[in-house]
């Protein structure tokens, strides 16, 4: 028998994104070995037989390495762009006129064009267009729905395609592209376990992905937009997990505002127990360099102080000089602040009380007892993962051993904190549950002979949401004795 996955011990989840720096089976073991849980597939960048065979390799290394990988497809989203300009670029001064428009002959130093109607139908006189990652800003003065006159605060160079965002305005546009759609459909024929939607605006943006995807993957809600911020509940009840994508949100709010959402996004996540990713920019400098700023450890650090479940590297693991030690250097951030013995008190700063649910007093008597009796590991028998995602969300002290038949939930766990997903045949009696939980937990280094682990598990066996069982078990000696005679 192949040797078990050793659980990692640190408890938040590191996702990172592939890209042509990472585009080997060889790299992506690194990344693996070096603590990557989880990996982001960019459906901005690259092509889908490049995707594909990314996809591919981590399939293959996770039958090797007998260990659930998660991969996240990230879909693009209404990405908005200015039209062309003859000599595929104009200078724009401050206080000038300038205006967008829906001619699409090249654009000079007066005008382009705009190429979404959209855009034209939601604004109005006042609202700011943000061009190139809101280098130049443009306001409002006099809008209809073919023409936009704007007068310039912060002038600068505007070429060809540069993004546009528009922050102020609810744009009336669909929650998924005719480029979303296709690569919706690639990523789900992949089995990806997760899809991230891009721009999420409105509670119903994320319904309507919903509808799309039916239940064949899990979905992401990236928040990256005021109007998103606005509607965080709507928008968090109805995803399985969100992202802070501090990328275009520090693009849509002042830089300023970014911290503050980031905790207010990271706590709500958490008191509805769905999973947050913080990302974007955390170890920037190592795109070009084999070590961080201080400030950007300190960044990592903050997110898992607070709790998030997981911490994402973009363009360091995906096109940088140093991807394998970027994964390396967040693994040690991570394992370094979780040995801080003000972390659990930390992380507990954000309450989560119960829902009047028999799953959450489950997940509330499962970590109470772990107090009680000082045990060393939960493990939790589970068909959808929804009571793993409920005891993780009280933040446990001690390791999560999720047990599934479903390879599906196994994978999909990879962005939940504390949890190490295990796939197993499902137990038909509460001897045999008793007897797994006990062997599963000693076979993954999580308890040693003495030491109790707590079980949940839901009675009739095999039945998903039945989860109605707490029970504490106590390895003894004679039995990892009998276990090692089995295992050889
Ligand atoms: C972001 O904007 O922070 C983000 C994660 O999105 P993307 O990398 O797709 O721009």
């Amino acid at each position: 028998m192949p040797s078990p996955f050793v659980p990692r011990t640190r408890k938040v989840r590191i996702l990172a994104t592939l890209g042509p720096a990472s585009n080997s089976p060889d790299i992506i073991r690194q990344l693996i070995e070096a603590g990557a849980d989880a990996f982001r597939i960019n459906m901005s960048h690259g092509s889908h037989p490049d995707h594909a065979a990314r996809i591919e390799m981590i399939r293959t290394l996770e039958k090797e390495m007998e260990r659930p990988t998660t991969i996240l497809a990230d879909l693009q989203g209404p990405k908005l762009r200015v039209g062309r300009f003859a000599g595929d670029k104009a200078m724009l001064e401050k206080g000038q006129t300038f205006v967008f428009d829906r001619d699409t002959t090249p654009g000079d130093a007066t005008r382009v064009n705009l190429p979404h109607r959209e855009i034209f139908e939601a604004v109005s006189e006042g609202t700011r267009l943000l061009v190139d990652d809101g280098k130049l800003v443009l306001r409002v003065t006099d809008a209809s729905l073919d023409r936009l006159e704007t007068v310039v605060e912060v002038g600068g160079a505007i070429s060809n395609n540069k993004g546009l965002n528009v922050p102020d305005a609810v744009l009336p546009l669909a929650a998924l592209t005719e480029k979303d759609r296709k690569d919706l459909t690639f990523a789900l024929d992949q089995h990806v376990d997760w899809v991230a939607l891009s721009f999420v605006q409105r509670p119903e943006d994320v319904a309507e992905a919903r509808r799309h995807i039916a239940g064949r993957a899990a979905l992401l809600a990236k928040i990256e937009k005021p109007a998103a911020i606005d509607r965080l509940d709507g928008i968090l009840e109805l995803s399985d997990a969100v992202m802070v994508a501090r990328g275009d949100l520090g693009v849509e709010m002042l830089p300023e505002e970014v911290p503050p959402l980031q905790k207010r996004i990271v706590e709500a996540a958490r008191r509805m127990g769905r999973p947050v990713v913080v990302a974007t920019q955390m170890l920037e400098s190592m795109i070009t360099t084999p070590s961080p700023t201080r400030a950007e450890v300190s960044d990592v650090a903050t997110a898992v102080y607070d709790g998030a479940d997981a911490i994402m590297l973009s363009a360091e693991s995906a096109s940088g000089q140093w991807p394998v030690e970027s994964v390396a250097m967040m693994n040690r951030i991570a394992t370094s602040v979780e040995a801080d013995p003000s972390h659990a008190a930390r992380v507990h700063f954000t309450e989560t009380p119960a829902d009047p649910t028999t799953n959450d007093a489950i997940a509330e008597a499962a970590n109470k007892i772990v107090e009680t009796v000082s045990a060393a590991a939960i493990v939790c028998f589970t068909v959808s993962g929804s009571t793993a995602r409920r005891v993780s969300r009280e933040r446990p002290a001690v390791p999560l051993l999720v047990l599934t038949p479903s390879p599906k939930t196994a994978r999909r766990l990879g962005l939940l904190w504390g949890a190490h997903a295990v796939r197993t045949k499902d137990v038909s009696s509460f001897e045999e549950m008793i007897g797994k939980a006990k062997r599963m937990a000693l076979r993954h280094g999580l308890a040693k002979a003495g030491q109790r682990i707590i079980i949940t598990a839901g009675v009739p066996f095999g039945t998903p949401g039945s989860t109605n069982v707490v029970h504490v078990a106590r390895l003894v000696g004679d039995e990892l004795d009998r276990h090692k005679k089995n295992e050889a």
